[in-house]
């Protein structure tokens, strides 16, 4: 008996390069003696036993996109305009500090490093505990909503002033606190600017909403479309007369995207991450990769509301950093960033497993910072490197 463990991954990903097929580590007690190819690792450690074969060897995924405090709701997979009064609206009693204790108790199950969370504007209380107490890293993004251009002084001064009460909570390797400007259409332009503006000179993290359903395109083409109605419908109950060319600060036009939007208004010099584009064009892709920004995709929750699918190839080809999110259990079903890499890999069956993988926790830690802990000689072993099947 010599002692070493040969174990054989049909995905290994060492933390480095990409991710490769028919890898192995040796592992002798608790430190990782060799990773690299099966072939290799055979010849040179002959006397290492193989006992085990398994799906993925990788460092543990992060979760770079949740809304905690809606883990209370009940999953309904339904049509987005179906699903956000019937699902979103219907249930907003649910929402709140309980179902983010809910929730962060399935996150820390799942075997996620990290997080990136959206916190809601009526429930602060949940700032307050994801920063003061939450025991997870990653980070919590406080959420701005306000589409009326008139108030976006008003609602930028209070931002600032909410900014500067959550840092003095922040911990060292705990939560940061970072911004989310909820969507490109329920921001105005100058409230996007001034956020935008905000968060890169205080070195604040982003998140946005953005190309999540295929009308969201239409709204900036025409100003029409479905969701362009059902917005207006929605915001002229509290600002009377508001119009998309209020919102957007310009004339809706055929040439316009919610991504050219965003770089015209400088949001996208402040490098956001920007979750879900799904519906985007060939120049929104190279715009994307020229700006810096990276990009967070959410399968089971684009899937379920019937938005589209992520052209995940493009965006690696176009040289996009991509990460993995779970988006909220109303519309991801649930929190484990391994369901969402087994329904990824479920739905874009004709990407290479490997960049999901790779996506998952390189990407994810681009989003959300945080270093990877590498699988090479020397290094301790730890058994949660070895992932749950997420092939089938
Ligand atoms: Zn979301």
């Amino acid at each position: 008996m010599s002692g070493l463990e040969l174990i054989h991954a049909d995905i290994l990903y060492s933390g480095m390069g990409l991710p490769i097929r028919n890898g192995a580590v040796v592992v002798g007690g608790q430190t990782i003696a060799a990773a690299g190819e099966l072939d290799s690792l055979r010849a040179q450690h002959p006397q290492a036993e193989l006992r085990r074969t398994v799906d993925v060897i990788a460092p543990p995924p992060v979760n770079a996109h949740a809304h905690l405090d809606m883990s209370d709701y009940v999953f309904q997979a339904l049509p987005y305009f179906q699903w956000i009064p019937e699902v979103v609206i219907a249930n907003r009693s649910a929402r709140g500090l309980a179902g983010a204790k809910n929730g962060l108790a399935q996150i820390r199950a799942s075997g996620a490093a990290a997080l990136g969370d959206i916190v809601w504007p009526k429930t602060p209380e949940v700032m307050a505990w994801l920063l003061g107490e939450a025991d997870v890293s990653g980070v919590a993004y406080w959420e701005v909503l306000d589409p009326d251009p008139a108030t976006a002084e008003q609602t930028f001064r209070q931002v600032v002033e909410d900014v500067a009460r959550f840092r003095k909570l922040e911990r060292p390797g705990k939560m940061r606190l970072g911004l989310s400007p909820h969507a490109t259409y329920t921001v105005s332009s100058p409230l996007l600017r001034l956020l935008s503006d905000f968060a890169r000179r205080e070195g604040l993290p982003m998140q946005l909403h953005v190309a999540e359903h295929p009308s969201e395109l239409e709204l900036f083409t025409s100003g029409a479309g479905r969701l362009a109605e059902s917005f207006i419908r929605s915001m002229q109950t509290s600002v009377p007369g508001l119009t998309i060319a209020d919102v957007l600060g310009r004339a809706p036009d055929p040439e316009l995207t919610p991504i050219s939007y965003l770089a015209e208004l400088g949001v996208l010099d402040a490098k956001p991450t920007l979750i879900h584009m799904v519906n985007v064009t060939d120049a929104d892709i190279r715009t994307v990769a020229q700006s810096g920004a990276n990009v967070v995709t959410c399968p089971r929750s684009n899937a379920n509301l019937e938005c589209g699918t992520f052209r995940w190839a493009d965006f690696v080809a176009a040289g996009v950093d991509v990460a993995l999110g779970t988006d909220s259990v109303a519309s991801g079903e649930t929190l484990s960033i391994f369901d969402e890499i087994t329904a990824a890999r479920r739905i874009h069956t004709s990407l290479d497993p490997r960049l999901i993988v790779r996506a998952a926790v390189k990407g994810g830690r681009r989003v959300l910072g945080g270093q990877i802990p590498f699988l090479r000689r020397g290094e301790a072993w730890d058994e949660t490197y070895i992932w749950p099947d997420t092939s089938s």
